[in-house]
């Protein structure tokens, strides 16, 4: 199958081709013929499988010919769960619609000044990327028109219900026209993700494409347990030297952890930055700007950078802190291994978080392989008893972790050591070919390594 069978008009084939596409993913190729037929869509289709192309370039398509309608007001309209995702989607509608006649379009995100927001919204706009709050924000004060919407697509739907968009959904899309076209794409179809898309949407096609499983193939998973936090820090300053690494994004659970690792890690001289929820937008697009260009080699970061974010040089995506919810590890490591290339993931453990990685795999229905770096073993540790309280009458007979035959994670102090992985030699040292691509060159005072990019 290729783009040209799609049903796409010539500009469009043009801007694909310098993209560098030369087929469709799976979901591009049910989605956008269907899409072109103007019918509505639930597509399950998850991040890296290629959707923001599924349903941008049918939509920039339609929009390619006059509206017909007075007003200036967007004619698609796109929610996304994340500020990020938002700004990735404007980029990709530019990227695609870069053959077209002045294309329009407006990010409504919060953290953002709201400045910059209005003076698009006073001029005609084609497009709108937005979060459900922000797009809320400027309904309520009148500013923007859906008289002209012909498109609306949920970008991530069962993240912006997980996030508790759900009241602001059903009043966005209560505003705008019902001959729109509905374009819902989310990782799951089901339960409430499923009875809101019948609400919204008027006798869709259903669009299943990759597993879970399939998709994350070209993702190499594995475990490290750690003893406790100084060897969780050992483990992961390992890694950072392994020469395989390009960059690596680093997720802990919280935004504080996530500046106290990137300082601890700058003052070890890597180049790093952190990200997280708490940052001014324009800072958070500086951060994201430096990884790009590969300023940047180690991104520490909260879940903000789950979803969304879209970096070919991560190689590398290591959870030294457990994500809360299994399915945002399906998300976080999505982020290496980016068009069709390969990644590694590494999730450090906890030995008393064997129950979550249990949730995890799961979630996945994949188990994740037990790796061990030489040198940095996990001590031998006799196991807990999964309960401490004294069995009562009916209890089943429980054996301790270890007792259990089968307890796969006993393999964690038996598996071969460091499989695949090859050291670098320590930053700074002399002759490190990478070391001075890598380093943290900012300024330095003798009082120390600089602390503005946490405290900015
Ligand atoms: P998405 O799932 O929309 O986040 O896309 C994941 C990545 O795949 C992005 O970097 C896109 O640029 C890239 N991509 C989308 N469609 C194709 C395609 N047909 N061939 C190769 N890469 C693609």
């Amino acid at each position: 199958m290729s783009f040209a069978n799609l049903g796409l008009n010539p500009s469009l084939l043009k801007t694909i081709e310098k993209s560098g596409y030369t087929t469709p993913t799976a979901v591009q190729v049910e989605a956008i013929p269907a899409a072109l037929a103007g019918h509505d869509l639930l597509v399950s289709s998850h991040t890296g499988s290629g959707k923001t192309a599924a349903f941008l370039l049918p939509s920039l398509q339609r929009i390619s010919a006059a509206s017909g309608k007075p007003g200036k007001g967007p004619r698609v309209l796109v929610l996304t769960p994340t500020r990020e995702l938002a700004q990735q989607v404007e980029k990709a509608a530019w990227t695609y619609g870069a053959e077209m006649n002045r294309l329009r379009t407006a990010v409504l995100v919060g953290g953002s000044p709201y400045a910059l927001q209005l003076k698009k919204l006073k001029d005609p706009v084609d497009i709108v990327v937005a979060t459900p709050g922000r797009l809320m924000d400027h309904m309520e004060s009148g500013r923007i028109d859906f008289s002209r919407l012909e498109v609306l697509v949920l970008d991530e739907a069962d993240r912006m219900l997980d996030m508790g968009f759900i009241d602001d959904i059903q009043t966005i899309v209560a505003r705008t026209p019902e001959s729109r076209q509905t374009l819902l794409f989310s990782a799951t179809l089901d339960g409430v993700v499923g009875n809101l898309a019948r609400k919204l949407t008027r006798d869709p096609q259903r669009i299943e494409v990759a597993t879970p499983v399939q998709r994350e193939a070209r993702i190499d998973q594995r475990l490290l347990f750690a003893d406790n936090f100084s060897h969780k820090n050992k483990l992961l300053d390992a890694l950072l030297r392994d020469t395989e690494l390009n960059q690596a994004l680093i997720f802990t659970a919280t935004k504080r952890g996530a500046e106290e690792l990137a300082e601890s890690l700058y003052e070890q001289g890597f180049a790093v930055d952190a990200l997280h929820g708490d940052m001014q937008q324009s800072k958070r697009n500086r951060t994201l700007q430096r990884l790009r260009d590969g300023r940047t080699r180690v991104l520490v970061a909260t879940d903000v950078a789950a979803r969304g974010l879209d970096v070919a040089g991560i190689t590398h995506v290591i959870n030294f802190d457990l994500p809360r919810q299994a399915e945002d590890y399906v998300h976080r490591i999505g982020r290496t291994g980016r068009a069709g290339r390969t990644g590694s993931a590494v999730t450090l453990v906890n030995h008393s978080e064997k129950r979550l990685v249990r949730d995890i795999e799961r979630y996945t229905s994949q188990t994740i392989r037990i790796d061990v770096i030489a040198g940095l073993e996990p001590t031998p540790r006799a196991d807990k008893p999964a309960t401490s309280r004294r069995p009562s009458f009916g209890d089943k007979p429980k054996k301790p972790f270890a007792a259990r035959g089968n307890d796969r994670f006993d393999g964690a102090r038996k598996a071969s050591p460091g499989t695949g992985h090859k050291p670098r030699p320590a930053a700074g040292s002399s002759g490190a070919p990478w070391s001075s691509g890598f380093r943290n060159e900012g300024p330095r005072t003798n009082a120390g390594p600089s602390r503005r990019r946490f405290s900015e």
